[in-house]
């Protein structure tokens, strides 16, 4: 069946990448649901735009009315049991000894999936998309193309049922997904996802900038301001 007669569920943590992945499922699937974990994060932040964003998405995208269904809102608390991270405790932001950064939650991706694969199943969709990404990340092994294929496949046979994972951002660095969501919806779209989504490490919602609100100086930020500048140079 082409994908435009399929329904898509987006994993939507109410960042700036999955906010470009659930405007590009609204042009390419008939029907998109979007979930959301609530795993402890350490600034609720994220969990707050996200209804805010799918709410002035409504007015952005002419197709979002039709095709988009319920929200799904995920409670994965068990990874605050599982170890301190950056992410979930007051710990620092920095490199830590194996090479990662202290941000990165082990398996966070892999639960992610799996819940998001049993939630589809339920509601009938095959289809997953997520805004991971290869090329200007953070390093993370569980947003690398190969750790998602992997668990394309075990999540498939795992559930008897083919279940597809789409990453439209896997290849695209932060100026090119900026680039994206000017080609889904052009000004408006881009203005949207600068306004109401949330990618600070720190929570920080204060201090405005052309890129949008952060604290301007954690990775999440910086790496924002120097895709969004690029973009805009370009
Ligand atoms: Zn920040």
């Amino acid at each position: 069946m082409a994908l435009a007669d399929e329904r898509a569920l987006v994993l939507f943590s109410g960042g700036q990448d999955s906010a470009t992945c659930l405007a590009w499922a609204l042009k390419t699937f008939a029907h998109v649901e979007t979930a959301g974990f609530d795993y402890g994060q350490r600034h609720r932040v994220e969990l707050d735009v996200r209804l805010q964003f799918i709410a002035a998405l409504l007015g952005a995208i002419p197709e979002a009315s039709a095709k988009l269904g319920a929200d799904h809102r995920l409670d994965l608390s068990l990874v605050t049991q599982l170890g301190e991270t950056a992410m979930t405790a007051d710990r620092a932001i920095e490199m830590g000894a194996n090479g990662l950064p202290t941000t990165f939650v082990p398996g966070r991706n892999l639960l992610f999936f799996t819940a998001a694969a049993a939630l589809a199943y339920r509601r009938g969709i095959r289809h997953l998309v997520g805004g991971m990404c290869e090329t200007d990340y953070s390093g993370y092994p569980d947003c690398r193309d190969d750790t998602l294929k992997a668990l394309q496949a075990a999540l498939s046979l795992g559930l008897d049922s083919r279940v597809t994972i789409h990453t439209p951002l896997m290849w695209l660095d932060k100026a090119a997904t900026w680039g994206l969501a000017h080609d889904l919806g052009g000004e408006a779209l881009v203005c949207l996802i600068r306004d109401k989504t949330h990618t600070c490490y720190l929570g920080d919602r204060s201090h405005e900038h052309d890129w949008g609100y952060g604290c301007g100086t954690c990775p999440a930020c910086d790496l924002r301001a120097k895709g969004w500048t690029k973009w805009r140079a370009g």
